[in-house]
């Protein structure tokens, strides 16, 4: 079977079972403090197992794209060195929600391997949870039971809580867990060793393929296990391993899942890929560098095709150090010096058509990025391997004489290397360097253990991190934020949101907090209830003032000015400052009273949501009218709505063109002239959302029921939350004003709305009217200016020839000037030329017609003193004299120095007043 039909044959097999086959979830998870990125299938129903969510159906199957590179689950060290683990591989898996259980969870699993599959039964072994007392937890014997009718009991194995027992986290859904494991040693080694006794032994050839989990429990805060109200299953088989199996192969890697990566790898380095390389083998590194070359590329293309470019902090550092490292090993191990590694992208999203197709359809775009970072990267890499190699090498050569006699090498040693000696002693690379190799050169921490590891050394972590923790104090001394506990006014901590409706509300404050950063006190409120809409999606959020009904009776209301909204996990939080009360001496502060007032009206800034709904409506216009003018291949990038203006960032590869910028805002302003009505749908099923052809952005997960906002049916649907104009002519008039690249393949376009647009049309009018009145009103604005450009050059190439003329009739009357003394042609004068060029080449054009010249020139140049000598060249032979020597000496009368060659030297100074004296003085050389 091909990977394909494998994949497919899972899918079908649970389809025949009743369940209903999803799609996966983007690989980056968005709103999850817990989680960066999708590490298993179970991830995107974690909602249903806290029964926060209800099922989409009791049975459900899929393939999920996974990485595990940080966080709980990270297999990174392991990747490309053993031949199971990826960075990115697929999680084929089935569910049941409060369905069936283990019975038929069992049962299926066999069903499919054995029948469907036809792997040897003899080759497979499974597990159960064997108890744990400290826990109270039994020993699994249902699942033993059930297992007993298929499985020949010495292939049965009990597991301990570390194997068997299931946990999503410190709490949560969990339970006891049955794993499958496939035994692909030849027969001969299975007679010898048992593969029983290799299960869960990390052996390659002894692999996990699936594993049952039987989600039964919840762990509460204090430990303890608590029944769950329904029973669930939740499956995960990697692809991969399951692929290798079925096509007898012994690594992941020599299935054709990675063969055709492999090949393509091998055939451009001219290097020979030998699967069967063991450590200390000369082709080891080779073998490893082409399987993490082949893995990485995969991790690093889904993670941007789903909206996670590469970055500097956060997850985009995790995908910059995945690429990063792969980057090294080809650049290092497989001998390519020239980006290579973008050039997988191509290939691998031809082999996800039709699986994740994510991937194909922006497959330029992903190329470009991984291109870009590849490149700036290899700008620093060679440089910070040669600092590697040059700090490593002589350590490691003098590490060994030091132990000898520590005395003598001390002193070989340079500053750094010296502080080092602990670390040169014990093989390990100091934390210092290693910050610098990170800090100067780009290299991840991980990459560059991976680097100290292959020469046998250790890195000082700790080290590192102080390194890192001390820039990192030094950046942020100035800005330190101390923020209170929770005030809890009124129970509850739901904010219902009322802003697509009203602008004002009179409510309850749930709870406060205040924050205090640069010794100014800020308050943090949450309400029962708000107009407030929170910073999301690009759109910024609300300002405006909330007011305690409360009041005293000297001092007034308290009211809050609010700067800002942001969303925290869920809860809407209004960030207040507190607006002062007036006394006969002018503004005082409040002191909270107490106790707090609670009951509030709340109101928003409607200027502030009305230009600011005016960008975002653009927003809508304009990315519909970038699809249309442009293609298809426009994605949105990112974006930003405030009150004064929107920014837009897109996939696509040219710059916008000022015909494209003009295009594009006809087609704006016509829909906005249009004056379309806004069309509002709340709650609207995702799947007829998709299906009516909305805009969904890549790598956003939505929920099943979402908002759809419409201007034209035919024209703009967008799944968004923002807030929006109830008319497209409340726009009023669109003007772009910026267009720019962000990164590689993606564009921005800025743009403003409303007054502003009508400001800088103004404003431009206005250039333009004052330019036009200096010009003297011409006819035509631009020729007139053109005109002047050509005058104006015109005019500085006629000086250049008024001067060279006036030069050529100064060099006729200076040779006539020149004195004969003992032999020499002396010529000492004082001459008008604007610069210093033109008596130099007065300087030589005399020495080509005066014979035996001693030439001493002084000019004032835009009221500087400049003193020029020239001497012929038989003169500096025969009569010692030197222009350079004599010019520093003639550069004294007018406070200043020079110097030059003997046959040519210049002088400049600061007092021109001195120049006649500087000319008698040049006669003393030569009497
Ligand atoms: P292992 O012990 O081999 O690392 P695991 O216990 O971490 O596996 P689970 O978390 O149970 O694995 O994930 C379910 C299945 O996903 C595994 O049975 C295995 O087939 C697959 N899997 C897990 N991690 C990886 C990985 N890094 N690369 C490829 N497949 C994996
Ligand atoms: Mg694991």
């Amino acid at each position: 079977m091909t990977a394909s039909e494998i994949r497919k044959a899972f899918l079908d097999f649970f389809a025949s079972k009743g369940h209903l086959i999803v799609p996966s979830a983007p690989i980056v998870v968005k709103n999850d403090p817990t989680l960066m990125f999708t590490n298993a299938g179970m991830n995107q129903f974690k909602d249903v197992f806290l029964g926060e969510a209800p099922a989409k159906a009791p049975r459900v199957a899929d393939t999920q794209r996974c990485l595990r590179v940080s966080g709980k689950h990270n297999d990174l060290e392991e990747v490309g060195v053993d031949t199971y683990h990826h960075t990115m591989f697929e999680m084929l898996g089935n569910w049941s929600f409060g369905d069936y259980f283990k019975k038929d969870a069992i049962a299926w699993s066999w069903e499919l391997l054995t029948e469907v599959y036809k792997l040897d039964k003899n080759r497979l072994y499974v597990t159960y949870f064997e108890g744990d007392e400290k826990e109270g937890l039994e020993k699994d014997t249902e699942t033993f039971d059930l297992w007993k009718q298929f499985v020949d009991e010495s292939h049965i194995l009990p597991g301990n809580k570390k194997d068997n027992f299931w946990e999503m986290g410190e709490t949560g859904p969990c339970g006891p867990c049955s794993e499958i494991h496939f035994d692909s040693r030849p027969d001969n080694e299975r007679a010898e060793v048992s593969g029983a006794t290799l299960v869960n032994a990390d052996h390659d050839q002894v692999i996990e393929i699936w594993n049952n989990v039987f989600m039964q429990f919840n762990r509460v805060k204090d430990g303890s296990l608590h029944q769950l109200p329904a029973k669930h299953v939740d499956t995960g088989m990697g692809f991969e391993r399951l692929v290798r199996v079925l096509q007898g192969k012994t690594s992941n890697y020599d299935s054709d899942v990675f063969q055709p990566m492999i090949s393509f790898i091998a055939e451009k380095s001219g290097i020979k890929y030998n699967a069967a390389a063991k450590p200390g083998d000369e082709d080891w590194a080779a073998a490893v560098a082409m399987r993490v070359l082949a893995d990485h590329i995969r991790a690093v293309s889904f993670a941007i095709a789903d909206g996670q470019l590469p970055a500097s902090n956060k997850a985009g550092y995790v995908i910059r150090r995945i690429l990063r490292r792969a980057v090294r090993y080809s650049y290092q191990t497989l001998g390519f010096k020239e980006p290579f590694f973008n050039q997988l992208v191509p290939l691998l999203a031809e082999q996800f058509k039709g699986v994740f197709d994510e991937l194909y359809s922006q497959k330029d775009f992903v190329q470009k990025v991984v291109l870009e970072e590849e490149t700036a990267f290899l700008r620093t890499l060679a440089a910070g391997i040669r600092r590697f190699n040059e700090y490593v090498l002589p350590i490691q050569r003098i590490g060994v004489i030091n132990i000898v006699d520590p005395e003598t090498d001390m002193r070989e040693l340079d500053d750094t290397k010296r502080n080092n000696a602990e670390d040169i002693a014990n093989h390990r690379l100091s934390g210092n360097f290693a910050f610098e190799l990170s800090d100067t050169y780009g290299f991840p921490i991980d990459l560059t253990e991976l680097m100290a590891r292959e020469k046998g050394w250790t890195v000082d972590i700790e080290g590192y991190e102080k390194a890192l923790q001390a820039q990192k104090l030094r950046s942020r001394a100035a800005t330190a934020v101390d923020t209170g506990d929770w005030v809890v006014l009124r129970g509850g901590d739901n904010t219902h949101f009322i802003g697509y409706d009203e602008i004002y509300t009179q409510t309850d404050i749930l709870k406060y907090r205040t924050v205090t950063a640069n010794g100014k006190k800020q308050y943090q409120l949450v309400l029962a209830e708000t107009p407030f809409y929170a910073e999301s999606g690009g759109q910024v959020g609300d300002t405006g003032v909330i007011t305690t009904e409360w009041y005293d009776e000297t001092k007034g209301n308290l009211t809050f000015e609010v700067t800002d909204t942001k969303k925290e996990n869920g809860l809407i939080i209004h960030y207040a400052t507190l607006q002062p009360y007036y006394t006969e001496d002018g503004p005082a502060e409040w002191t909270l009273p107490n106790p707090m007032p609670t009951r509030v009206y709340a109101g928003i800034n409607q200027g502030h949501r009305i230009m600011t709904n005016a960008n975002h409506s653009a927003t809508h216009l304009l990315h519909a009218a970038l699809k249309e003018l442009l293609g298809e291949h426009v994605n949105q990038k990112g974006s930003l709505v405030n009150p004064d203006q929107l920014r837009f960032d897109f996939s696509h590869f040219a710059k916008v063109t000022d015909d494209e910028i003009e295009s594009l805002e006809r087609i704006v302003n016509q829909k906005v002239r249009e004056g379309i009505p806004l069309k509002e749908e709340r709650n609207v099923w995702y799947n007829d959302a998709i299906a009516s052809g909305v805009t969904a952005l890549f790598g956003e997960k939505y929920g099943d029921r979402v908002r759809v906002i419409t201007f034209d049916d035919n024209y703009s649907k967008e799944l968004c939350g923002g807030t929006h104009v109830k008319n497209t002519a409340e726009i009023g008039f669109f003007k772009i004003t910026g267009e720019s690249a962000v990164a590689a393949g993606v564009r921005r376009i800025e743009a403003i709305t409303g007054y502003h647009s009508q400001d800088f049309i103004q404003n431009q009018a206005r250039q333009i009217k004052g330019l036009k009145e200096l010009l003297k009103n011409p006819a035509d604005l631009s020729a007139s200016i053109e005109n002047l450009i050509q005058e104006n050059q015109r005019l500085k190439k006629e000086q250049e020839k008024a001067v060279l003329l006036k030069a050529s009739g100064l060099k006729d009357d200076l040779a006539k000037k020149a004195q004969e003394i003992n032999g020499v042609n002396f010529i000492a004068e004082r001459v008008e030329l604007p610069n210093a060029d033109a008596i130099k080449n007065l300087a030589y054009q005399l020495k080509d017609i005066v014979p035996n010249l001693y030439l001493v020139l002084a000019a004032e140049i835009n009221g500087k003193p400049n003193i020029t000598v020239m001497i012929a060249d038989n003169l500096v032979k025969e009569k010692g004299l030197h222009a350079g020597n004599i010019v520093k000496e003639l550069a004294k009368e007018v406070k200043g120095g020079g110097g030059g060659q003997p046959f040519f030297a210049t002088a400049g100074g600061s007092d021109a007043g001195g120049l006649a004296n500087a000319l008698d003085k040049a006669k003393s050389f030569i009497s």
